[in-house]
């Protein structure tokens, strides 16, 4: 059986509800939010029910049902629990040409209710025909997170133009053109933040000049996150399920470009530490050419954009040369490690601060601050250290940090092959080469990174002892 689709307006329109439990009461709200007239039918009420019909929100019938009662209605809804009363219910509708909804029966059914995604006024509506209802709600969920929820108050600023843009551009294709830019350009963002007025001055400027304009692109300058897909913000989804043009850094990881657009170009761009595949300027190059061609170009980076990711230096090239562009937050390594690995980056026992430390410095990581870092009582999280365990490890003891303070390793944080490697400062560099520790890792030193020995709950457990065949194990 195929359904047609159809969007009632019911606004002041009468509606019987038979049935006055939860159901019924569930399918009276949803009618009340329509604009509905509702009648309920049933010799009892909910609560709410009862309280919405002592407000004259909705009628109440306390006798039982009777065939003139569909003499005043648009449509039948039977939500009680009397098969035999929805039977005879469906059989006198039918018989008048109502439209009737048999709660939980889809054979009975002349009108199915689809689960919906509410983006008033746009509406979208999934139906299995009564086949698989679960099916729908979970269609219904994933597309919640698909659509963009400015989409609504977008379209109701739309409605307001739509007069002045048929005005200004009868030519269909210029239309959509205007509609195309009106998606890609500061308008959404606008709405997103709540600035009304300011979106709907910009969707009246692109308006204005649409005819002769040439397309401008946009970057969003996007975080990836530490490498597992699911700990992506759904911001950063829907910009990649939109990108044209995807700029990303070798950390991102496959999972994650996986969720792109699958026609979007994909550019890596790799800047390994010490050997530089791709500049900085080159960078800033390429986000120029495609958002100057009128392209979306999605700025993908591992983490969070803005930590160690050189993300204000290409924001300050892109506002040099006029370049649009939005900034989407991602988990940074420091965060995403330490929940997988088990480790509260603060506890009220061992540390009341954090800092975010990169042992990649300009001149050397001689000139951190050293007597700063190894106060007691905070969490270190240091970032590509990899090649400077040794050095880091020296600093903190010779500055006061005691050689029995806790470290944790995090090598490929949320990703299937995670490894923890634990110990004690003491022996951080032999314990990271004893078991081969590669970028990508990060270190994090303090009281709490003990724990991740009993609240690691992601992949392997954390390797604390040296492996058996290590050089310092056999000659211990
Ligand atoms: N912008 C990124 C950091 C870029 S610097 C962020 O916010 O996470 C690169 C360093 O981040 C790596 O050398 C490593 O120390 C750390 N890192 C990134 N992803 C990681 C991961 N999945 N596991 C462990 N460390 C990671």
């Amino acid at each position: 059986m195929k359904l047609y689709p159809l969007f009632a307006d019911l606004a002041g329109r009468q509606v019987l509800v038979v049935g006055g439990g939860v159901v019924g009461e569930r399918k009276a709200a949803a009618l009340l939010e329509a604009g509905a007239r509702v009648i309920v039918g049933a010799p009892a009420l909910t609560p709410a029910l009862r309280a919405w019909a002592g407000q004259g929100r909705i009628r109440w019938r306390p006798e039982r049902f009777e065939e003139s009662w569909l003499d005043e209605v648009w449509l039948v809804v039977a939500a009680s629990d009397d098969a035999a009363l929805h039977a005879r219910i469906q059989a006198l509708a039918e018989r008048r040409r109502l439209f009737v909804n048999v709660v939980d029966d889809a054979g009975r059914s002349s009108f199915h209710v689809p689960a919906v995604v509410d983006r008033a006024p746009v509406t979208i509506a999934i139906s299995s025909g009564g086949q698989a209802p679960m099916l729908a709600r979970l269609l219904r969920e994933r597309l919640e997170t698909l659509v963009d929820p400015v989409v609504g108050p977008l379209a109701t600023m739309l409605a307001e133009l739509r007069g002045a843009i048929r005005t200004r551009l009868p030519d269909l294709a210029l239309r959509r053109r205007f509609y195309q830019h009106l998606l890609e350009g500061p308008v959404q963002g606008l709405l997103r933040r709540g600035q009304r007025a300011l979106a709907q001055a910009a969707a009246e400027n692109l308006l204005a000049s649409a005819a002769s304009r040439p397309a401008t692109g946009s970057v969003v300058l996007l975080g990836a996150g530490p490498g597992d897909p699911g700990l992506l913000t759904l911001r950063g989804l829907r910009a990649l399920n939109e990108a044209d043009v995807i700029l990303h850094d070798r950390l991102v990881s496959a999972e994650v470009l996986a969720l792109a657009r699958r026609d979007a170009e994909r550019i890596e761009v790799a800047k390994q530490a010490g050997h530089h595949h791709t500049t900085q300027a080159q960078i800033h190059a390429l986000m120029l050419e495609h958002a100057a061609a009128g392209r979306r170009v999605v700025r993908l980076k591992g983490g969070d954009p803005f930590v160690f990711g050189r993300g204000g230096e290409e924001l300050e090239f892109l506002r040099h040369h006029g370049i649009p562009y939005e900034v989407v937050p991602g988990i940074t390594a420091a965060l995403a490690c330490a929940a997988y690995a088990g480790i509260p980056l603060t506890h009220r026992d061992h540390a009341q601060s954090v800092r975010l430390v990169t042992a990649h410095c300009r001149q050397s990581v001689d000139t951190l601050d050293w007597p700063a870092l190894a106060q007691e009582r905070q969490t270190l999280a240091f970032y590509m250290g990899i090649g400077e365990l040794a050095t880091l490890q020296r600093q903190l003891i010779a500055h006061g940090r005691a050689a029995t303070t806790p470290f944790a390793l995090v090598e490929n944080g949320s990703r299937p092959e995670q490894r923890v490697v634990t110990g004690t400062l003491a022996e951080l560099a032999e314990r990271a080469a004893a078991h081969q520790v590669c970028s990508p890792a990060l270190l994090i030193v303090g009281e709490v990174a003990a724990l991740a020995g009993t609240l690691g709950w992601f992949g392997q457990a954390p390797l604390a002892a040296l492996p058996a065949d290590s050089p310092s194990r056999v000659a211990a």
